[in-house]
């Protein structure tokens, strides 16, 4: 097995391209490069399945040679018996040796899926994910793989067993007696029929149930996530009882499901059997009119139970199949998703200076025909501090959102040093710059690794440089364990304010050239604000930053201040300016009080 890279993802990825909305075609491409592993198995696989079909041969011997009574038969008997137990033995090593050949490249596949998956996740836009819900995405990683695995497992264990048995069944018998093989093929309509009548109605039912799985799955991560706002407003049995309403959708939906399958599996059981019936009373009047061996009459009946039995194994495999499927496509929609990040065959950006400008930019989130930026154009010189004010919903965190690069407008253009950020590899871009978003992201990991995630090489003494700036050096002294106290899940083990500052820290620590703090002051109390000003403003001389703030302090302290509103600019210019201008910054200032 090999660890997944960029071009077996890339791999992966194109044969979901090319296998475009076609399963059956998609997991072929995806088994293309295993081509000689696959053939070993199926090898080892009809050695190792031998018995099976020798078994009703030697039987059909033994009793030939009883009722025929030829002077040789106990030795004759000895040989038929010595044979089978050769085979039988055999089977432990041939086994061994299928199951390695296909385990591996299936779990290798399933392998290539989650990180072609994960590579995936890391290209898609962040406008993706703000109308994807995570516990979607995390339900396709987990389940629907492990469905794709079980099919190509299944692939390799039941219909090989399957489609060799049925070819060794047919092969014996057409040698045996052809009148014989004649009432056999008459058993393939009827399973084609059976299949054909069933088939779209479960596939149907597999796609309803897999959404509704996918639905449970993301609104228990909301429900999880939401837990302690429930607390807070009592809403315990609400949310419970809104939860057991999916549970319940679930599991009628997967009930239907169920239902279909055993109705499907019942009736092929029925006339599979009414089958073989007739074969019995067919080969017996054969043997009857002197035309095959009584011996016979058990070869043809263990061939013909294995071949119904085979038939009956296909047509139960139909859901897991048909489950497989679903999943394939399930996969390909994020696999397939047009809506990447796509930095390849962008030049890398030169050396950023910070010079940032919004030149008539036009702006409307996916399906509202309404923009929220209409014409808006605003130069920020390098090093400049701008604050951007205006109402909620005016589009601050939209305009921040262009300036990161996560949003491209529709019209105009938005450039760094005179760069359109359409044209540049943004992730070279983004190493110039650090956000602070306005909910502190920290992860399960220390405090050093949190503060310096994403800068290499920082120094000791540039780390408590940036700690003592944010006013993090007495909190961190107090932990267990100083700067390597591992933070628990989501920082809760850190106060609100004690992250933002973390997060702080972690976007000055990269010596950003640009910085963007998204209301980044809001968790903290007014001591340890007016700390953090202090410091911010001399960490932020020298680099270009762009502020969404609601406090006065913060708006003070900028070198410009961008009124926004109606989806333009209202205003601009330091505070003394908007103040003395009595236009609408000074209105709200007056509000605010
Ligand atoms: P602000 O930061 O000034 O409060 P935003 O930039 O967040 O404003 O939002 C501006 C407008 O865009 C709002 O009317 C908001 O409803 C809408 N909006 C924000 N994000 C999205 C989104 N992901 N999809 C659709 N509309 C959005």
């Amino acid at each position: 097995m090999k660890q997944t890279d960029l071009a077996r993802d890339e791999q992966t990825i194109q044969a979901f391209m090319s296998g475009a909305g076609r399963p059956i075609r998609t997991l072929a491409l995806l088994f293309r490069g295993h081509v000689w592993e696959l053939l070993g198995s199926v090898f080892f696989f009809t050695l190792k399945h031998s018995p099976t079909w020798i078994i009703p041969i030697v039987t059909a011997n033994i009793i030939n040679l009883v009722t025929t009574g030829a002077p040789n038969t106990p030795a004759m008997i000895l040989w038929n018996m010595a044979a089978l137990a050769v085979v039988l033995v055999l089977n432990i090593p041939l086994n061994y040796v299928h199951t390695w050949l296909y385990a591996k490249v299936v779990r290798q596949i399933e392998c290539d899926l989650r990180g072609a998956l994960v590579r995936k996740l890391q290209q898609l836009s962040i406008s993706y994910y703000s109308r994807t819900q995570s516990g979607r995405l995390q339900s396709k990683i987990i389940r629907d793989v492990e469905q794709v695995q079980t099919l190509s497992a299944q692939i390799f264990i039941s219909v090989l067993s399957i489609l060799t048995g049925l070819l060794v069944s047919f092969a014996v018998v057409i040698l045996r007696s052809r009148t014989v093989f004649l009432f056999f093929v008459c058993t393939v309509p009827a399973a084609v029929l059976l299949v054909v009548l069933f088939k779209n109605r479960i596939q149907e039912d597999n796609r309803i149930f897999r959404q509704e799985v996918e639905e449970t799955s993301a609104r228990v991560m909301e429900m999880v996530e939401m837990i302690p706002v429930t607390r807070a407003h009592a809403q315990e049995n609400r949310e419970t009882r809104r939860m057991e309403r999916q549970l319940f959708r679930v599991a009628q939906k997967g009930l239907r499901l169920d239902m279909v399958q055993t109705y499907f599996g019942s009736i092929s059981w029925v006339i599979f059997q009414v089958f073989q019936v007739l074969c019995l009373g067919f080969t017996a009047w054969m043997a009857f009119g002197g035309h095959i061996g009584i011996g016979d009459i058990t070869l043809y009946q263990t061939y013909f139970s294995s071949i119904v039995g085979q038939i009956a194994n296909l047509v139960a495999l139909i859901p897991i199949i048909s489950k497989g499927l679903e999943s394939v496509t399930s996969i390909g929609d994020v696999l397939r998703e047009q809506d990447v990040e796509d930095n390849r065959k962008k030049p890398p950006i030169p050396p950023v200076e910070g010079g940032l400008d919004f030149e008539h930019v036009e702006f409307a989130y996916g399906d509202s025909k309404e923009p929220v930026l209409r014409d808006f154009s605003l130069s920020v010189k390098p090093g400049e501090t701008i604050a951007f004010v205006g109402g909620s919903g005016s589009g601050k965190t939209t305009l921040i959102n262009l300036a990161i690069g996560f949003l491209h407008p529709q019209k105009g253009r938005v450039c760094v040093d005179g760069h359109d950020l359409a044209g540049v590899d943004l992730t070279s871009y983004r190493k110039y710059l650090s956000v602070v978003p306005q909910q502190s992201v920290l992860f399960s990991g220390t405090i050093r690794e949190n503060i310096t995630y994403g800068s290499r090489d920082v120094s000791d003494e540039a780390l408590w440089e940036v700690i003592r700036a944010t006013n993090l050096e007495d909190v961190i002294k107090k932990l267990p364990n100083g700067l390597d106290t591992r933070i628990t899940e989501h920082g809760s083990n850190l106060s609100g304010g004690q992250k933002q500052r973390v997060a702080i820290a972690r976007a000055l620590v990269r010596d950003p050239k640009i910085i963007v703090l998204d209301e980044a002051t809001s968790a903290l109390d007014v001591a340890s604000e007016r700390k953090i000003q202090d410091a911010l403003q001399t960490l932020t001389k020298g680099r270009t930053t762009l502020i969404v703030a609601h406090r006065l302090s913060t708006i003070r302290n900028a070198d410009r201040i961008a009124v926004v509103g109606e989806g333009g600019l209202l205003e601009c210019g330091s505070y003394e300016e908007l103040m003395e201008k009595k236009g609408a910054f000074y209105q709200m200032q007056t509000l605010q009080g």
